[in-house]
């Protein structure tokens, strides 16, 4: 099974978010056998128990799809939203004024609530607020006291609990509501290998998630930074120091900032994540027609071509795979449009982006580039990295070889962490403690997972002594 897996290497991996339409251990399989190698699990909807019971399903619907896929919590974060409306809305007029208080009353053409308080405080006169993905915009005309009057310049109907987003003022919210801090908790038991925050701005933003995963047992949790404000890019460096990953947040980031604006921020993006070898996640609306229809559009297999061309390390499918009408066919078309633009982009010469000038991360890293510049040399090469973190692994992933990446590890959590690592195949080994032996089970690992031929070569890196994290200190070139 991960022999094929291998064969048809496809390198960018795909996120595939769990609900309704892909409910229940028989449709998860499904999902992970179609090429999925990530489980997403959204808290901002459903019962944290609900998601809990989903990510037991997936584990076991991964063993028995002979299959290492990683889990993904989605934090909420501090997402505003509108109270609720009567049934079908109601219509906001443009150019009538709206009385906005916080709190979660029904909504009325002429008052609307959103669940800020610090609202009155901190708009001003001019901001805006968009409503409902920015398809409604009110503009402050007016704050006195605890009252905010605004203008409707986009009208249209509004649903109950919609979306609020402030892209013009700056916000004293929490980055961790009541509500992320008891799902951190529920979460827990689940130990899912990555955690992410909505709606990150800065730093100790991440630095309070961070601390809060410690004290809720999930330390060996790592962190996704989605960046959905401007706020997060214009501290873009910051936060990348902060997590283990980022998410280019697309849905909240096109209502923050103008669409337009998109591509360059994901290109600056994914290049930022390059350099500081951390993982790039690119989100939200790729095959966005399948929740419909069975086939991607033109311009959605373009998109996602072109995170490829980012060098993003995976794609996400969102409403696609947890409420569409075509789930499987979604990742399935997913994983052919990857493989085809991953194998443009080897044959251009394309794989690895621009060189950032550094060495970042000492001396994994330097042996990642050393053993990368082997196999191009030595040609017909398995790269392999023997690793207790997972972290010698994402050093070869982030110097994006074109041989075939195997990330060797007896523990269970780094098998699943590496799924989520861009060309790399995790394989379980057994605890091993004499380099020799190490040796010889790379090499059968090689001609195993990745179709390794005799006469072939394996790179592998590793450290002595074995079993220790943070100890890569060889590389070895092995014949077949
Ligand atoms: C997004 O806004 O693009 C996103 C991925 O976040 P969410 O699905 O939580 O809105």
């Amino acid at each position: 099974m991960q022999k094929a897996q291998m064969r048809g290497m496809r390198r960018t991996k795909i996120v595939a978010t769990v609900g309704p339409a892909v409910a229940g251990p028989v449709k998860l399989e499904r999902l992970i056998r179609a090429g999925a190698d990530c489980l997403r699990f959204n808290f901002s909807h459903g019962k944290p128990e609900e998601h809990c019971r989903a990510m037991a399903q997936a584990r076991s619907a991964a063993a028995r799809a002979g299959r290492t896929a990683a889990l993904l919590a989605d934090l909420c974060g501090p997402k505003i939203r509108t109270g609720s409306a009567p049934e079908g809305g109601v219509t906001l007029v443009p150019g009538c004024m709206v009385e906005v208080l916080p709190g979660s009353l029904e909504s009325t053409p002429h008052c609307i609530s959103v669940s800020y308080p610090g609202l009155s405080r901190e708009v001003r006169k001019g901001h805006r607020l968009l409503l409902a993905d920015g398809r409604l915009e009110l503009v402050v005309r007016l704050v006195r006291g605890k009252t905010v009057l605004a203008r409707v310049e986009k009208g249209g109907v509004l649903g109950g609990r919609k979306g609020v987003n402030l892209p013009d003022t700056e916000l004293s919210v929490p980055a961790l509501t009541p509500k992320d801090l008891s799902d951190l908790k529920a979460m827990a038991g689940s130990r899912p290998e990555y955690v992410a925050l909505s709606f990150v701005r800065r730093a100790s933003d991440l630095a309070a998630c961070r601390k809060a995963m410690d004290r809720a047992g999930l330390a060996e949790s790592r962190l996704i930074a989605k960046l959905e404000k401007p706020e997060a890019l214009a501290n873009l460096q910051a936060v990348l120091a902060s997590c283990d990953g980022v998410m280019v947040a697309r849905g909240d980031l096109g209502v923050e900032m103008p669409a337009e604006r998109i591509p360059a921020a994901q290109a600056r993006v994914t290049e930022a994540a390059a350099c500081a070898d951390k993982l790039c996640i690119v989100a939200t609306e790729m095959f966005e027609s399948m929740i419909q229809s069975p086939r991607p559009t033109r311009a959605e297999v373009s998109d996602v071509a072109c995170a490829v061309r980012d060098h993003a390390d995976a794609v996400m499918l969102s409403a696609e795979t947890s409420v569409g009408r075509y789930p499987f066919e979604a990742v399935q078309a997913m994983a052919r449009v990857l493989e085809e633009a991953e194998a443009e982009q080897v044959r251009s010469g394309r794989l690895s982006p621009a060189p950032c000038g550094e060495t970042r991360g000492g001396i994994p890293d330097a042996l990642a580039l050393a053993a990368n510049l082997v196999s191009e040399r030595v040609g017909e090469t398995v790269l392999a990295a023997a690793t207790e973190s997972g972290s010698t692994a994402l050093y070869l992933s982030k110097s994006r070889p074109s041989s075939p990446i195997l990330g060797l590890s007896p523990v269970t959590a780094t098998l699943a962490r590496m799924a989520l690592y861009w060309g790399v195949l995790p394989v379980r080994i057994p605890k091993l403690s004499r380099h020799a032996d190490l040796l010889d089970e790379a090499g059968r690992c090689a001609r195993r997972f990745a179709g390794a031929r005799p006469g072939g070569h394996v790179v592998i890196l590793s450290g002595t002594p074995l079993g220790r994290s943070g100890r890569t200190n060889t590389l070895h070139l092995r014949r077949l």
